[in-house]
């Protein structure tokens, strides 16, 4: 055993990631006099923000929304230049809370945690680091991401390759020139989407290998507008507390008031073609109230994307294979672009299907579909992450009484809340599955989450309480309900990855709760409020 081993470093609270979440876990958990660190794989704070550098990363909320509310001064302060930040600018202005709050002191930075066990005799979770290093304290926060495990593909072959790969989520630091060679991009999500105009304007000849077309909207991006910031500023701190009353965890859009099969044809094309202009998918998803409830409704917002994309697109074999069809627009992630389809038009850019002629191989040269090999120098993998559950799993995570969370997660997550597990006291997590996280503004969804495990901590404190665990009934009755309220949208039609279809094997489940955030914070306060209902508190 090393010296190391011998002497743990003893915490009161250990965070694993230094994204937005495990910052903001920092600020809170010092707030209460913790002795807490962050434990972060990267070489610097940020996560998604610090991995996903590929041209064209942007956040598809507006950012003075896309921010943390925790500080006044702060978002006074910070001055977004465009409507949308840039990854850059989004990482500039995490590192820069990091320091103005004097955060960095307690992150560990090129350390990934191995394996977590809780010790059920001292109500203490130990973790390994990649280093060797051994760490314990009453209690863990897993702020591991939900779009940090990047997946490729297990494409027979691709060792062999002798051009260049890269995966969107770990893109390198130094940035790629695509200038005169061919570009092959596999996969288009949103990773995709945002990266395909860019790579097509500096690459000799882009294909573009689609498996699934999906719905992308124009951001309609542009410098954000002086006077709109001034407002935004004056009313920041209501506008926060209205963030909280609507279903996605973003205010400012007026809320739908009525059916789309309620408004006649002619309506409907107004208000779908309004909000096109004005850009943003939440504003287009709030047209009607039923979108993602109605499938007769959800089509005609569906089928006017595709009038679109088959206006844009010249060649018409491409605009089709460009439409999607099957799924409800808004039930996979819904994309936000700028000039997605219209790369389509350029003379070096083509469309290849591989639903109808699937890839069978990578060879020395490049991609070898059922019908055709095409030469290429470089690859791009946009085929997305182990979405949710890949971070939490890639951690050897168990309890000295047997549980381990490759067996408790088996068949699918099962959480309560989205924050605790049974069987694993004293371990949180920041918008685990069966949260809203992914279907939210996820930064306000951080900062819900870490305000409600700050509370908890205090109030075991002030009761002189060290143990704390949820009840299985609870957690039964809070996945059953996650699954009901989705049951009763368009949302599991999809092959998404919120139900984990990107990935070869994962179990079918939908993740996400989607009851809204107003309704999940109400029912957290309301747990919390009563003592923590259905978890078992104990000494
Ligand atoms: C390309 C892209 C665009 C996005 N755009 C938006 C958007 O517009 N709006 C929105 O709301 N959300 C968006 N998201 C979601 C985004 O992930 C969240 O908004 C937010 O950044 C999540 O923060 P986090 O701290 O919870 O997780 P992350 O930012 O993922 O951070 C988790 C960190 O944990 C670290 N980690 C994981 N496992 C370990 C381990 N075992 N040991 C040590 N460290 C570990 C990772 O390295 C990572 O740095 C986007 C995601 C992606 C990938």
């Amino acid at each position: 055993m090393s010296e190391k081993e011998t002497e743990p470093t003893k915490l009161d609270a250990i965070v694993v990631g230094a994204g937005v979440a495990g910052l903001y876990a920092i600020y809170r958990l010092r707030k209460l006099g913790l002795k807490v660190r962050a434990y972060e794989a990267g070489s610097g704070v940020g996560g998604t923000w610090f991995w996903n550098r590929y041209p064209g990363c942007r956040c598809d909320i507006e950012s003075m929304e896309y921010s943390y509310s925790f500080s006044n001064e702060l978002q006074q302060e910070w001055r977004w230049p465009e409507r949308y930040g840039t990854q850059p600018e989004i990482l500039r202005y995490i590192n820069h809370v990091a320091d103005r709050f004097d955060l960095r002191r307690d992150v560990q930075l090129n350390t990934r945690i191995t394996s977590a066990l809780f010790d059920s005799k001292t109500n203490a979770w130990t973790i390994k680091t990649d280093n060797g290093e051994v760490v314990t304290a009453p209690f863990c926060i897993m702020a591991t991401g939900n779009l940090s495990t990047p997946r490729t593909p297990s494409v027979p072959g691709l060792k062999s390759f002798k051009g260049k790969v890269y995966h969107t989520g770990l893109w390198p630091h130094e940035g790629v020139d695509f200038t005169g060679l061919r570009v092959g991009v596999i996969g288009t999500g949103s990773s995709g989407v945002q990266l395909i105009p860019h790579v097509a304007k500096q690459a000799k000849h882009l294909y573009v290998f689609q498996r699934t077309a999906n719905f992308s909207l124009p951001a309609r991006n542009a410098p954000l507008d002086p006077e709109k910031e001034r407002k935004h500023k004056a009313e920041y701190p209501d506008r926060r507390r209205a963030a909280y009353e609507t279903p996605f965890g973003i205010a400012g859009y007026p809320p739908p008031v009525k059916s789309a099969i309620e408004a006649s044809e002619e309506e409907r094309r107004r208000t779908y073609a309004a909000k096109w202009e004005e850009g943003g998918s939440i504003n287009y998803l709030y047209a009607y109230t039923d979108l993602l409830v109605n499938k007769t409704s959800n089509e005609t917002a569906s089928e006017f994307v595709r009038e679109k994309i088959r206006a844009t697109v010249k060649d018409p074999r491409t605009a089709e294979l460009l439409c999607p069809t099957d799924h409800p627009i808004g039930t996979k992630r819904l994309i936000l672009d700028t000039e997605y389809y219209e790369t389509y038009n350029r003379d070096n850019v083509a469309l290849v299907d591989i639903r109808s002629a699937p890839i069978n191989e990578i060879t020395l040269d490049g991609v070898r579909t059922a019908n055709v090999e095409y030469a290429l120098d470089v690859i791009i993998f946009a085929t997305g992450f182990d979405a949710m559950t890949g971070a939490m799993k890639e951690i050897d995570l168990r309890t000295d009484k047997g549980m381990t969370i490759e067996e408790k997660w088996a068949n699918g997550p099962r959480t309560y809340l989205g924050i605790m597990m049974a069987g694993f006291p004293n371990l949180f997590m920041i918008t685990g599955p069966q949260s809203p996280g992914v279907k939210s503004q996820m930064i306000l969804s951080c900062e819900q989450h870490v305000d409600w495990i700050a509370d908890c901590l205090q109030h075991l404190r002030d009761s002189g309480l060290h143990r704390i665990e949820p009840e299985k009934a609870a957690e039964d009755a809070w996945v059953q309900h996650t699954n009901e309220v989705a049951d009763g949208t368009l949302y599991p039609l999809a092959n998404s990855w919120y139900v984990g279809a990107n990935i070869l094997g994962k179990p079918r489940v939908f993740m996400p709760y989607v009851g809204g955030v107003t309704a999940y914070r109400k029912k957290c306060d309301e747990v919390a409020a009563k003592g923590y209902e259905g978890f078992t508190l104990a000494v």
